[in-house]
């Protein structure tokens, strides 16, 4: 328990570890305490009646939240830079409850083409029968982008790198044109998780506040990193954005069970450090991957030559998430690749990431982009890397290479 509010320019492990948090009355300990409930008592008729806006602090009934999902919202908020949180019960969630507060019928929004999977099923499925139309962007042409902008816009997507194929946006010319349009921004910062950029200030040395006006996040991944939590949070610095999500969040009944709560407040104080780390090996592992005879191209935003290379080292703070994905020679068929990734041991196949074990799972891509892919043919396998060493997973990737051997 930390005497004082920490300094927001302290480092993110720190000001994860050094929270302000008010332990109960009597009690000395930083961890925070489980509170559950469905019921919340109120002292007499009058507290009843007394109207008690969910301004993070009073509470009037379980699911809108309890003393240790409020503290994970404020750490939350605290480590993407925002003012505001609200969680939701998986990082699908916080995207339907961006898009179904901002978006009435008749309006667009505009979706990068690689953008995570659900969300673009959402746009192309659910949102049409709202009366909501969609256009995917090329993430990487700013020209193009503002050309699908019309006053029906409403909501743009972000996502950096985005989905699978990797690339990273051009964060700070998409985002001058929004500006410039006076239209909402929400970046899926899952990827990024407040390490790698900071997406409420994405230059603060030479264009302080040039950012995005809500941040979603997957705390499935970083933020549980135990491969055993389901959540989600929208972050904002816009009071008035909040309370428009804070009405929806409300409406739709989006529950949070405390002990994931307190798992995700567990995880957090690690949260850089495990960043950081499976960064390193993720780097080391896509790099040796490079250089293998059976790949055509290793994408990863980091690596020169990674499509939107240049836009990540513009706005990065020098990390990078665990993902890279492998585009394997076109001489090798899909059974062939599959073939491969069954004879790894160390990689689970299996979906999400940021958990401790590593996964590989092959995509067939033709299904899941409409403006082409940034690279020429073959197929695609992504890997998440985990917590283990990076001697073991190259041997392992190294002997089920052996598969690919003509
Ligand atoms: C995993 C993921 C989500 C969805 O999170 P869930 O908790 O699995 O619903 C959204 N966006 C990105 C980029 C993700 O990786």
């Amino acid at each position: 328990m930390s005497k004082h509010a920490p300094a927001p320019d302290l480092a993110l492990a720190t000001q994860q570890i050094h929270h302000p948090y008010q332990a109960p009355e009597g009690w000395a300990a930083h961890p925070v305490g489980v509170f559950k409930a469905s019921t919340v008592l109120f002292k007499n008729t009058a507290d009843l009646h007394q109207y008690r806006p969910r301004d993070g602090k009073s509470y009037r009934y379980g699911l809108h939240g309890t003393p240790t999902s409020y503290t994970l919202g404020a750490r939350i908020a605290g480590l993407e830079g925002a003012e505001h949180c609200l969680l939701v019960p998986s990082g699908l969630a916080a995207v339907t409850l961006v898009s179904l507060s901002f978006l009435r019928p008749g309006d667009e929004v505009l979706v990068p083409d690689n953008v995570y999977g659900q969300n673009r099923y959402l746009s192309e499925s659910l949102l049409p029968q709202f009366g909501i139309q969609h256009h995917f962007y090329d993430p990487l042409d700013v020209a193009g982008f503002s050309a699908l902008i019309s006053e029906r816009t409403k909501l743009v997507w972000l996502e950096a790198a985005g989905s699978i194929t990797l690339e990273f946006p051009d964060l700070i010319g998409l985002l001058r044109v929004c500006r410039e349009r006076g239209i909402t921004t929400v970046l899926d910062n899952t990827w990024g998780a407040g390490v790698a950029f900071k997406a409420f200030d994405l230059l603060p040395d030479s264009e302080p506040g040039l950012g995005v006006d809500i941040s979603m996040h997957a705390l499935t991944k970083y933020p549980s990193g135990g491969a055993d939590v389901l959540m989600g949070s929208v972050c904002t610095r816009d009071l008035a954005l909040h309370e428009r999500m804070n009405y929806m969040h409300e409406h739709l009944g989006y529950g949070l069970g405390q002990n994931d709560v307190e798992l995700v407040l567990r995880s957090l104080p690690t949260l850089e450090l495990r960043y950081r780390a499976q960064d390193a090996t993720t780097r080391a592992l896509a790099a040796w991957m490079q250089a293998q005879p059976a790949v055509a191209q290793v994408l990863h935003p980091a690596l020169p030559g990674s499509p939107g290379h240049a836009h990540w080292r513009e706005v990065s703070s020098g990390g990078a998430a665990c993902l890279f994905s492998v585009v394997f020679q076109p001489r090798y068929s899909a059974a062939q690749v599959d073939a491969f990734v069954d004879a790894l041991q160390f990689f689970g196949i299996g979906y999400s990431w940021a958990g401790p074990m590593s996964l590989a799972v092959p995509y067939n891509m033709s299904r899941s982009r409409s403006l082409g892919l940034p690279y020429r043919e073959g197929h695609l396998v992504r890997f998440a890397i985990g917590l283990e060493a990076e001697a073991d997973l190259r041997a392992d990737l190294a002997q089920a290479l052996e598969v690919l051997k003509d």
